[in-house]
């Protein structure tokens, strides 16, 4: 684990000459004799020249990592153009010293320069082995020369940025040769394309494609379509879906590289947004990076100024509306703009690491409140903080809490931590460690957003967190997207509370949401219907009627279903309305080409007309079902295996206790494997009427032919 280090970011801004504009105050402890219109590299190096890699010389590198030999320190730098008041052509940069920390990252651009270093000196490694396309130096050179040498006219070709979001895991559920031919796959199809129609193709490395073609909107949407397609037929449905971002070349003279940039830019615009997959670039997205330098500048202005505080949201039980626990949302304090939402200013902070030293902040405030209620004779309920996964990678997130909580004397169960699901899409092993290292150290972990990637139902299977926040997307669902959106809701909640998780919904507003939610199984709740984030003292006072609160905080649901061992010692009380709620549902323990009943509900012991003793006694699946049927049986269990978030379902031929066969329609959805077994949880409807008339059909035409 890496050590909790000194990130401290620092600013400046200059002037196309050189002369420093604003220095911010960690600058100015390191250099207390600097001040405004020095120039930057005698000041800061000593130098009669600028630096070598000094961004105002390589414009469009917007980030690099270089060693001051100087200092024997390794520099982050992020540059950009910036308009300050008086002063012309500036740029801000901030610097960031990760000598002691970020190793991996500095191994690794060292080695990416040396391989590209390496690509650019051999000419005879132009193309990648596995896409068969040209890789990233060779595409931009050879995009410029065919541009340039055949005499294009700008509008007349479009570049084309494609990125598969979360291959990464797409290679961990799949495998390696999957995703490599994947990978390949996507490569033959942009070489046909490229040969068909006049064009340069590129694999930029990683899940990242790049094709230049003719600006023809009509081969541009197929173009999208076909990768697309390739990429489901690989993911099945679990939601990889490519991201594709358009720079159609108005300006031919710029570097293919600075294309490249622009149709990234379009891009990211469009990722994890599951609805909208392409977008073309306009200009008004290069002012955004542009601002987004600027406001960088000013929200490290407002660290070093303590403008950012925190605010309290409750979390409620639904059916009483009591507050079972809360939520620190940061808000900045500005001087001129009053309260600001994190949407504004968290994102970018983000990109650029800053959000760790604004976490810590945020953190220490939460634990300071914690402990002055405390001291002041306030029963305390518990406050989860936010963690950006950002926050994962730049320090030792478990030690720091630890460290955290022992400085105020909490005890840990009163800090909860959230951490959003993308994080742990993209780095699963990773983030499940540490969640696994803070609940043994007493905290309580949240998934947040839970339900808003992918992978959400086949992550259920192993995941080790102590609730799950279910994003409020799943209730903002217009009217179109409503059915798909509430189906996996509704499987996801069933799992969980089958596997005893706890759950809470997020953005809860209206009165139908809630009734939505409880009939689904979902008791806990966070929204504007109950109260929206509000000042500490507010919170406070709410706090102080203990009639507002519900000290036992968010629990799992039980859910009736009869475990076999238990039937034997005690009768269960059974929940009729639950029962009700969820159907005959039974869990499938399959392995080699063994089919075992694990639990059953008491609704499917009414619909097979089998006592659970009787059940108890036949746990071997298909030797209830039809012979003819039993491989259709077990081919249920592999399909939904393979397509993890819609499941699958068919219907066989079950015996019935009188010796009779019934039709039952089994909806299955994998759970879990462990040691070569798999289970599977199974919706189960009685289809021996339907199947019957419709036998009775069969005949009848048959009789008439
Ligand atoms: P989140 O953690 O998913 O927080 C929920 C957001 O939804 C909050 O927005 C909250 O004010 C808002 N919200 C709550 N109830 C409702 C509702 O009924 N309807 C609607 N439409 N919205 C509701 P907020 O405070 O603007 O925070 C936005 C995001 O910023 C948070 O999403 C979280 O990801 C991030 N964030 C907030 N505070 C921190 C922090 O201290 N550190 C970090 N790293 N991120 C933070
Ligand atoms: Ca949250
Ligand atoms: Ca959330």
């Amino acid at each position: 684990m890496k050590q909790e280090k000194s990130t401290e970011t620092n600013t400046y801004i200059v002037d196309g000459a050189y002369r420093l504009q604003y220095i911010s105050q960690g600058l100015t402890r390191l250099f207390p004799e600097i001040k405004i219109g020095d120039t930057c590299y005698e000041k800061f190096r000593k130098r009669e020249l600028p630096c070598r890699n000094c961004p105002l010389l390589h414009k469009n590198r917007k980030t690099d990592m270089f060693y001051n030999e100087d200092e024997q320190t390794w520099l982050k730098i992020n540059a950009g153009e910036i308009q300050w008041p008086g002063a012309e052509n500036c740029h801000v940069i901030l610097t960031r010293d990760i000598s002691e920390h970020d190793l991996d990252e500095m191994c690794r651009f060292v080695n990416m320069k040396k391989e590209i270093l390496e690509k650019r000196n051999c000419t005879a490694v132009e193309t990648d082995k596995l896409t068969g396309l040209f890789a990233r130096e060779p595409f931009f050179r050879q995009t410029e020369a065919f541009l340039r040498i055949n005499g294009i006219q700008g509008g007349e070709y479009c570049l084309v940025a494609i990125d598969i979001e979360h291959f990464k895991l797409f290679n961990e559920w799949y495998g390696q040769k999957a995703g490599d031919r994947l990978l390949g796959e996507i490569g033959s199809h942009l070489t046909r394309l490229r040969q068909e129609s006049g064009g340069i193709a590129g694999y930029m490395g990683g899940d990242d494609f790049v094709i230049v073609l003719p600006n023809d909107k009509e081969m541009l949407e197929s173009m999208k379509h076909q990768i697309t397609g390739f990429v489901r037929a690989y993911g099945g449905h679990t939601g990889f879906l490519p991201a594709f971002g358009f720079y159609v070349i108005d300006d031919i003279w710029l570097s293919a590289s600075q294309m490249y940039d622009r149709a990234i830019l379009a891009q990211e615009t469009v990722k994890g947004n599951y609805a909208v997959r392409s977008a073309y670039y306009s200009s008004d997205m290069k002012t955004r990076l542009e601002n987004n330098h600027v406001l960088l500048a000013q929200v490290q202005a407002g660290l070093e100024r303590d403008e950012f505080i925190y605010y309290l949201q409750p979390k409620c039980n639904l059916n009483t509306g009591k507050i079972v626990g809360l939520e620190s949302l940061v808000r900045w304090k500005h001087p001129t703009k009053g309260i600001v939402a994190p949407g504004y200013f968290i994102p970018i902070m983000e990109s650029n690491g800053l959000v760790t030293e604004l976490d810590k902040k945020v953190w220490e405030q939460v634990c300071q409140t914690l402990q002055e209620w405390i001291r002041t004779g306030h029963k305390v309920i518990p406050i989860s903080v936010n963690v950006s996964s950002v926050d994962i990678y730049a320090i030792d997130v478990v030690d720091y809490f630890k460290k955290l909580v022992h400085k105020y004397g909490l005890p840990p169960e009163y800090v909860e931590l959230e951490i959003t699901e993308s994080a742990y899409v993209e780095e699963y092993k990773v983030i499940t460690g540490i969640a696994e290292e803070l609940r043994n150290a007493g905290f309580t972990v949240l998934m947040d957003d839970f339900g808003s990637g992918y992978s959400s139902l086949n992550m259920l299977k192993d995941v080790n967190v102590d609730v799950l926040k279910i994003d409020m997307k799943f209730l903002k669902m217009d009217e179109n997207t409503m059915g798909k959106g509430m189906g996996i809701l509704e499987a996801v909640t069933r799992m969980a509370n089958i596997m005893g998780l706890r759950m809470i919904a997020e953005g809860v507003e209206t009165e139908d949401q809630i009734n939505y939610l409880l009939n689904m199984g979902c008791i806990y709740g966070q929204g504007y219907f109950f109260y929206k984030p509000l000042p500490i003292e507010e919170v406070k006072e709410l706090l102080l009627d203990e009639n507002n609160v519900d000290y036992r905080g968010i629990q799992a649901r039980k859910i009736e279903h009869v475990r076999f061992k238990e039937l034997f010692q005690s009768e269960l009380a059974s929940d009729g309305i639950l029962n009700n709620i969820l159907g005959p549902i039974a869990i499938y323990d399959v392995y080699n080409d063994n089919v075992e009943l694990v639990q059953v509900n008491d609704k499917y012991c009414l619909l097979i007309g089998q006592d659970p003793v009787d059940l108890a006694e036949n746990v071997q699946v298909l030797e209830e079902i039809h012979p003819e049927d039993r491989k259709k049986m077990q081919d249920i269990f592999r399909r939904s295996f393979q397509r993890l978030a819609e499941g699958a379902e068919g219907t066989v031929r079950r015996k019935r206790k009188d010796g009779q066969y019934m039709w039952i329609k089994i909806k299955a959805f994998f759970l879990r494997e462990q040691d070569g077994h798999k289970t599977f949880y199974g919706a189960v409807r009685d289809m021996t009427h339907e199947m019957n008339q419709f036998q009775r059909m069969m005949n009848c035409r048959n009789e008439e032919k």
